[in-house]
């Protein structure tokens, strides 16, 4: 069912705990933490509880919960001090376009200049 847990998914286990994870907030549905192979000085992952294959299935099915990921995005880029010198928060969509993980997740990044457009 959607937003159930997915047995072979890794966000799902982090989400569980069974996987550990470096994390640095967490809400009622939501949890952030740090990329295990940093793109940037900040690099974030900020991901649901409830499972979705990528962001826009998160938002089709669970509006409120995809919203509490772009606020959650904000305050690790407050927390991470990256606000004023700018930063941004990707979702990557498809494997073609890099996606990996097929748990909906924001990629917050920051702490050094970032090009554009991305590669
Ligand atoms: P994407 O390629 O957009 O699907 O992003 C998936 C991200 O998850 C990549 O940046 C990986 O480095 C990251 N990642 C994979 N396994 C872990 C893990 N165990 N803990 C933290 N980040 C992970």
């Amino acid at each position: 069912m959607a937003g159930e847990p997915q047995p072979d998914c890794l966000f799902c286990k982090i989400v569980s705990g069974e996987i550990p994870a470096t994390i640095v907030r967490e809400t009622e549905t939501t949890v952030a933490f740090r990329d295990i192979n940093p793109q940037a000085p900040t690099h974030v992952l900020v991901i649901p509880r409830v499972h979705h294959p990528d962001a826009a299935a998160l938002a089709a099915a669970e509006p409120g919960i995809a919203a509490d990921i772009l606020r959650e995005a904000g305050q690790v880029a407050a927390d991470e001090k990256i606000v004023d010198t700018g930063y941004r928060v990707v979702f990557n969509t498809g494997a073609g376009a890099g996606q990996t993980v097929f748990h909906a997740h924001a990629h917050v990044l920051g702490g050094r200049g970032l090009q554009w457009p991305p590669g």
